[in-house]
Order: structure tokens, then C-alpha cells, then sequence
């Protein structure tokens, strides 16, 4: 087997790629405002109620029509799991390696089409739709690479007496429960996992983006994974989310969202129900309040241009994004005006046109719902009183989520805006007096996500490495743009279980280890 690599991007400055992504957006078009079903099993089904996702860039247009499961359905998807999970465990793990290289290869050759679904349902650009993609890909390729390493003979010490093995063995029925940021990546990286252990999963999308969620469906049917393996059940998180987690045959949650919702689920989980015989493993990735750290012997370009991309890419809508930048007070105003300077070439509108992301730095399409726009603008208000407001803060024009994006300057560490998740295009920026005061101020959150430092200084970064306290740290680049393998994701304290998706640990966390010992 030829050793895992990433995927490489689209160059979307060449005529060709273009062309081919305008024919993909134009044949999903067409499509828009089907409906799709649940799928337990080889069923699929229609549940009593229906919900609607939307196109974020095009308020009112209807992407899909989906399922709302009800209590029911959650049931049944969760015994259809128990059942398929008795003949799955037992499929070979280089077998079910194969269903995701199968299903990598499949994605591969719907590259642009799902890429061009996200574009309507999240409002993706282009360029973060198809790393996306990508990302998903590389997901099912590492992943599957990596239940063959778990399934060799694992390293014990020998004793004459006795010969023993260990063995690696599934849990049973997993919850998956994937946000609608990074739509196909997170959710195939969370179902994949858990299936090629040897898993059975009830897949509950998120409400913003279940048809991302369908297409994968679509691709696991077509490489002929045994049905009742992965069970769609789109719904509403409050109802159905916390009937599945609290089920006495669930076994473990994979989850990837909120703080709110990761503690909510981690505190349900934990609490025992009747016929329940195990105690429920939760791995959860939170949200963060990510940081980048600018020293005055810093490349000021290069670190502006960071910061900018790590803000603003994808409205500031990943987990990873930067929303404080802490700024050494030698090269403060000047930064400021730097950062200004580049905000103000950024283009706002909807996410199809790619006259929106073609520009020098980098463009912002819609936030993700009206929900989302309502609570990043009452951020920008509060950030106003908190802060001085340095650029944007408004609505920006157009048929769409759109905000301009913010940068609100002088702002104290303790304050709302520096310390809770926004998930939105805002700057919070901070002065430091010297680097031990721009230490404090990145570890002073609760969360301990990404991070990144742009210094010369060797003993700076020394430093850092060891008392920057995150989860992924970045020295002279910008904080977002993990790549599965090279670096593993997640964080610590409030932004999750330690978990790092992407990484070599990671299928442990899906597994549970057997030790057979024979007399001999
Ligand atoms: P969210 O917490 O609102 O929703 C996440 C998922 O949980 C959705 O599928 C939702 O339907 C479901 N849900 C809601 N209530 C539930 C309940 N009571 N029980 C079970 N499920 C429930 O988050 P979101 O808005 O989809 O995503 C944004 C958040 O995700 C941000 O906080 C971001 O930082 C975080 N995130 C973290 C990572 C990471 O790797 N750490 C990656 C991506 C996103």
C-alpha cells in the first residue's frame, strides 16, 4: 500500500478548474430543494416532520428538505445499530480499511460537486470547499492506513511460560454528532474513525448542513458498506441529541461543536441509565478563542497577512480561527494600521461568485444563519464598549448573512470580547508589554485550541513551545489550516477531551484493548 499523503488543493487560477467548478455549481443547482430521507438500515424513511436547510448567501433559497427524527426514529436507528454491530465487529479490519480507501476514491471523483454543495449549504468559497473535501478524503485514507497498523501484532514483553497477543476490539454503538463548519471533513472524520474500528453509528448531522451529510450517505452505499453500519438521522439536536446520548445501548459519543453543547453531552453521558453495563466514553472537540501572538523582531508582512487569513478565512467560522491577536507594544500602532490596511481589501458577498475570493488577500462570504449574524453583531456591540472599534462592525448589503469584517482594538484580557468563542469575522486586539505578558494573556482563557507566534527570536519560541499552552501550535505561520497527519487537531481544557483527530492516537479513542495470555 502506497504510504499516506495529503491531497492536494484545486488551483482555481487556471481557466480549466474554474470552468469545471462554475459546471458543478450550476448541475447542484439544479437540484436544490430536493428531499432526502433517513436511512436506518436498508430502510429509508420518512419521519413525521420535515425541516428545510438554507443557502446562506441567498436568504430563502432552499438547499434541501430533510428528515426531523422523533424519539422513534432514534430508537430504532439505535437497535438497527446493536444488530449490524454483531456481524461488523467481526469483518476483518483491512476489510473495512477498504471501505474508506473505496469511498476516498469515490469522493475524490465528486471533488468539485460536494465541494460545490457546501458552497450553497455553509457558504464555503470556493478554496475553502474543495480543502474541505480534501480534508475528508485525507481522512478516509489516513484512517484506513491506520486500523491496518492497529490490527498487526502489538509489542508485549515475553515470558517462557506463556504465549500472549493483544488485540484491538471495537466498543459497539457510537453517536456522531459533527458540526456544520467543516461539513464533510469533521463528519466523515468522526464516522470513519469510528466505523473502521469496527463501530456501528447512528450519524446525527448538524440542522445547517445534513446534505453534505446525505452525499456521504450516497458514497457509503455506493462502495457497498453492509447497511445498518451508519444510520442518517437528521433532527433537532435538543430533541433527538439527547435521547441518543442517554440510551442504555449507546456506547460511545464522538462529538465535535460547542462548549455548551460538548459539557451538556459529557454531563448526560456520564449518567448511568438502567440496563446500561458500560460506563459511556465521550470524545468531544470544543470550541476555542484562538491566538495569534506578533513580537516586535516578528516579519510584520508576514504576520499580518497570518492574522488577516487565520480571521477572516471563512468568516472567522472555524474552530481554529484567530480572535485575539496580542500585539508587542514597540510595534503596536503600527501593526493596527497594517491589519487596517488589509481588512479593507477584503470583499464581502455570496460565496458562489468567485469574483468573492479571488482578490490579493482573502474574501468573506455569509456567516452561517440568522441566529449566528444576531449573536456575533451583539459581540460587536458589546466589543464597542469594551473596546475601540477599528474597522467594520456593520452589515454589509445583499440578500445574505454578510458582516463586514471587525477589528476592535485595545481591548483588556478579562473583557467578554478576549475571553468567550464569537465564531465570526472579529478581531480582538491586545497589547503586550513584553513576552511574559503575552504568555498570560494566551493561556488566560478557558479554552487551549490553536495558537501561533510570529517572532525571530529563538528564545522566544523556545519559550513558547513550552509554556504556550494549546493544543496545535503554529511558529511563524497562521493558526488555522491543520492537515490530517501532519498536524494532528484538537485542544485542550475547554476545547475538548484532548483528542487529536488526524493523528496516530486517534482510533485508540474508538477502540478497546483485549490481552490474551495461553499457557504453553
Ligand atoms: P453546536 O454545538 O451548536 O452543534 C454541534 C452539533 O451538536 C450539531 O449537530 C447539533 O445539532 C448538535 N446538538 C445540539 N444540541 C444537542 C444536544 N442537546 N445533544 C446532542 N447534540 C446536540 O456547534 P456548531 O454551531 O455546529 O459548530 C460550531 C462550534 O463547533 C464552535 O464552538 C466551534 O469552535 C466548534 N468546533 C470545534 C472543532 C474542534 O475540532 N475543536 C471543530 C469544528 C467546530
Amino acid at each position: 500500500m502506497q504510504e499516506f499523503k495529503n491531497q492536494s488543493y484545486v488551483d482555481f487560477s487556471q481557466e480549466e478548474n474554474r470552468k469545471r467548478m462554475e459546471d458543478a455549481l450550476g448541475e447542484v443547482a439544479s437540484h436544490l430543494g430536493e428531499e432526502y430521507e433517513l436511512i436506518i438500515g436498508s430502510e429509508r424513511l420518512r419521519a413525521p416532520k420535515q425541516f428545510k436547510s438554507f443557502n446562506p448567501s441567498q436568504k430563502g433559497e432552499v438547499v434541501a428538505i430533510h428528515q426531523k427524527a422523533d424519539k422513534e426514529l432514534a430508537r430504532k436507528a439505535i437497535e438497527e445499530a446493536l444488530r449490524t454491530f454483531e456481524s461488523w465487529r467481526w469483518v476483518k479490519p483491512e476489510e473495512r480499511a477498504e471501505y474508506l480507501f473505496q469511498a476516498a476514491t469515490l469522493m475524490g471523483k465528486r471533488k468539485l460537486e460536494l465541494a460545490a454543495w457546501e458552497v450553497y449549504e455553509v457558504g464555503k468559497s470556493w478554496p475553502e470547499a474543495d480543502a474541505d473535501v480534501a480534508e475528508a478524503i485525507d481522512f478516509l485514507e489516513f484512517y484506513g492506513r491506520e486500523m491496518i497498523r492497529y490490527a498487526q501484532p502489538q509489542p508485549l514483553v515475553r515470558i517462557p511460560t506463556e504465549r500472549s497477543e493483544l488485540v484491538y476490539i471495537p466498543l459497539g454503538v457510537g453517536i456522531v454528532i459533527p458540526p456544520w463548519n467543516f461539513p464533510l471533513a469533521i463528519l466523515v472524520g468522526m464516522t470513519s474513525a469510528s466505523i473502521v474500528t469496527g463501530n456501528t453509528v447512528v450519524l446525527k448531522p448538524s440542522s445547517d448542513s445534513p446534505t453534505i451529510g446525505a452525499k456521504f450517505m450516497e458514497i457509503l452505499e455506493d462502495v457497498g458498506l453492509p447497511s445498518g453500519v451508519v444510520n442518517f438521522l437528521p433532527g433537532s439536536g435538543a430533541e433527538v441529541g439527547d435521547f441518543l446520548v442517554s440510551h442504555p445501548q449507546t456506547r460511545f459519543i464522538s462529538f465535535t461543536g460547542s462548549k455548551a453543547v460538548g459539557l451538556r453531552i459529557n454531563e448526560l453521558a456520564a449518567k448511568h441509565t438502567p440496563g446500561q453495563i458500560w460506563i459511556k466514553r465521550v470524545v468531544a472537540e470544543m470550541g476555542g478563542k484562538d491566538v495569534i501572538v506578533v513580537e516586535e523582531d516578528a516579519d510584520l508582512e508576514e504576520a499580518a497577512q497570518g492574522v488577516i487569513a487565520a480571521t477572516y478565512g471563512f468568516q472567522g467560522q472555524k474552530c481554529s480561527a484567530c480572535s485575539r491577536v496580542v500585539v508587542s507594544s514597540k510595534i503596536y500602532d503600527r501593526f493596527l494600521d497594517m491589519l487596517v490596511e488589509r481588512a479593507k481589501g477584503i470583499k464581502v458577498g455570496p460565496a458562489k461568485d468567485p469574483e468573492n475570493y479571488m482578490g490579493p488577500v482573502i474574501n468573506m462570504g455569509p456567516v452561517i444563519n440568522e441566529r449566528a449574524l444576531s449573536s456575533i453583531s451583539q459581540y460587536i456591540e458589546i466589543g464597542k464598549k469594551e473596546g475601540r472599534l477599528l474597522f467594520g462592525g456593520e452589515r454589509v448589503e445583499g440578500n445574505g448573512y454578510f458582516l463586514q469584517p471587525t477589528i476592535i482594538a485595545d481591548v483588556d484580557s478579562s473583557s467578554r470580547i478576549a475571553q468567550e468563542e464569537i465564531f465570526g469575522p472579529v478581531l480582538a486586539v491586545l497589547k503586550a508589554n513584553d513576552f511574559a505578558q503575552a504568555l498570560q494573556i494566551v493561556n488566560g482563557t478557558e479554552y487551549g485550541l490553536t495558537g501561533a507566534l510570529y517572532t525571530q527570536d529563538r528564545g522566544k519560541i523556545n519559550r513558547a513551545k513550552r509554556e504556550f499552552h494549546v493544543g496545535n501550535l503554529y511558529i511563524n505561520r497562521k493558526c488555522t489550516g491543520a492537515l490530517v497527519g501532519v498536524h494532528p487537531f484538537g485542544g485542550f481544557n475547554m476545547s475538548g477531551t484532548d483528542s487529536k483527530a488526524g493523528g496516530r492516537d486517534y482510533l485508540l479513542l474508538y477502540l478497546q484493548a483485549k490481552a490474551i495470555s495461553e499457557k504453553v
